[in-house]
């Protein structure tokens, strides 16, 4: 199958032909969350710009096998193997086990996503499900000669692997380099080197979770799952892996030593690294404290929003930049592509309403080819949108009778707004627009208001129907010392 897709390959960091390595098919791997709390707009993005990537691939026909895990153990507060494992910091704050930790928040995450219109992935393996071949592969790193055990943990011996093999290559840091942004080893450290890593971790005996392994009781580190799940489902070498910015240096640049260890192969083709999402400039992260929760921006109850924003109007908000730039979050922005998002929906139901003629006196042939142009550089989602706002201004000049168009030309202009609004891009038309929420909220909060005043006037028969018929159509009401709340 021949493409002119171009991918920016952060290993080359420059755009490549994209050539995959088993003809038709195409096998990716995407580090999933860590579901130890609610996912954040940030995290979102990522997920959101690896969907588009992954529709774009099946529509280019493609057979994408689309992996993508969940960290549900191992994950530790600091990223180098430090500090107090989240899921048993979390679950003893909740008090709950680890395991209903994990369920609640990844169902929390399969819930958003779902909101946000995004495709499951093919396979979805977890960390605690694949134990047992984690070990196997610490098992044979340690052959390898690449890993050491001290006192029932193993790490991975960075020196000695780099001066086999190119450490760094993700970030194109050189080991000296890297050294230096590390802290002395002190009498309180047991691995021989600064940048090594744990493979396996050895449980204290309060570990909440702990499994049996050659070297005593522990727990896998955080990077081994991600070269054992990609190389189980998708093989020694692969096509993409993808995930964060935030991941390369640490977590991505271990994973490609491990697999190199272990596989004696170059893990994958192509590195593709999504940008941050900020919020006035600062990285979005749960550590900073400035973390949107979906659920948040929807309702408008964070205190930087000035009001609720639908889920598609924040997944156009996320196609209109391009995954590798920074993206900032803003109620401006927000507002900006709220506007735009309508206008592109609303040309798209003129578009169904137009009616042919015999001849076109407007170009819209050339739509298709320029949009796959601009999905086939790098994913260039905001230049795709961009033709399809230039194809407005000719549907809207048909709809208001100032120029024509012919049936084929009407046709080809319904598939191409279909293909690329729906299947690539993953909008969908909302039934209520966020400001048709925000009518729609302040309805009820009338109704609720007039209950209030029939129940001051002892009017119990108004009061009362108004309290039953809106529990019958689903919502919940409960009266409080200021008057009212209400869900549905
Ligand atoms: P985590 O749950 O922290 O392991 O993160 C899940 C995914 O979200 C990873 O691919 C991260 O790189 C990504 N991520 C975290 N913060 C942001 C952010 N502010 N913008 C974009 N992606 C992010
Ligand atoms: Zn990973």
């Amino acid at each position: 199958m021949e493409n002119n897709l171009y991918i920016f390959n952060t290993l080359s960091r420059k755009k490549e032909q994209f050539v995959p390595i088993h003809e038709n098919k195409v096998g990716m791997y995407v580090c999933g969350p860590t579901v130890y709390s609610d996912v954040h707009l940030g995290n979102c993005r990522t997920f959101i710009s690896f969907d588009i990537i992954y529709r774009y691939l099946i529509y280019l026909g493609y057979k994408v096998r689309y992996v993508r895990n969940i960290t549900d153990a191992g994950h530790l507060e600091g990223d180098r193997d430090e500090g107090e494992d989240k899921f048993a910091k979390k679950a003893k704050l909740e008090q709950l086990e680890p395991m209903e930790i994990v369920q609640k928040y990844t169902i929390g995450f399969h819930e958003i996503l779902s909101i946000f219109n995004t495709i499951p992935p093919s396979i979805e393996p977890t960390a605690t499900g694949h134990i047992s071949e984690q070990i196997e592969m610490v098992k044979s790193i340690l052959e390898s000669g690449f890993a050491y055990e001290i006192d029932g943990t193993v790490y991975f011996n960075v020196e000695k692997y780099s001066k086999n093999l190119p450490y760094g290559i993700l970030t194109n840091r050189k080991l000296e380099d890297l050294l230096e942004g590390t802290r002395e080893l002190d009498g309180q450290d047991e691995k021989k080197g600064r940048l090594d890593f744990a493979l396996w971790i050895k449980a204290k005996p309060e570990t909440l979770m702990q499994w049996p392994s050659p070297w005593g009781w522990g727990f896998p580190g955080w990077h081994i799952e991600c070269s054992v799940m990609s190389t189980k489902y998708l093989g020694k070498t692969f096509d993409i892996h993808g995930g964060g910015m935030d991941l390369q240096a640490t977590h991505h640049t271990n994973e490609i030593a491990q697999s190199q260890a272990c596989n004696h192969t170059t893990p994958v083709k192509y590195w593709m690294h999504t940008n941050m999402l900020t919020v006035n400039g600062v990285r979005m992260s749960k550590s900073a404290g400035n973390g949107f929760l979906p659920k948040e921006l929807f309702s408008g109850s964070h205190p930087l929003l000035e009001r609720g924003y639908s889920p598609m109007t924040v997944r156009f908000f996320m196609a209109q930049s391009h995954y590798r730039s920074t993206l900032d979050f803003s109620n401006e922005a927000l507002q900006a592509s709220e506007k735009g998002f309508s206008r592109l929906m609303e040309g798209y139901k003129r578009l169904q309403k137009l009616t042919a003629s015999a001849v076109s006196t407007i170009q819209t042939a050339g739509l298709r080819l320029k949009c796959e142009e601009a999905m086939n550089d790098d994913f260039n989602t905001p230049i795709a949108i961009s033709h399809l706002f230039d194809a407005l201004k000719a549907i809207n000049l048909v709809y208001d009778g100032k120029e024509t168009i012919s049936v084929a030309d009407l046709d080809e202009l319904k598939i191409v707004f279909k293909t690329f609004i729906e299947d690539i891009l993953g909008l969908k038309s909302e039934n209520t627009t966020s400001t048709g929420n925000e009518s729609y909220k302040k309805a009820i909060d009338l109704l609720l208001n007039m209950r209030l005043e029939a129940k001051q006037n002892k009017d119990w028969a108004t009061s009362d129907k108004i309290r039953n018929e809106l529990t019958a159509l689903g919502f919940e009401i409960k009266d409080t010392k200021d008057g009212f709340e209400w869900k549905l």
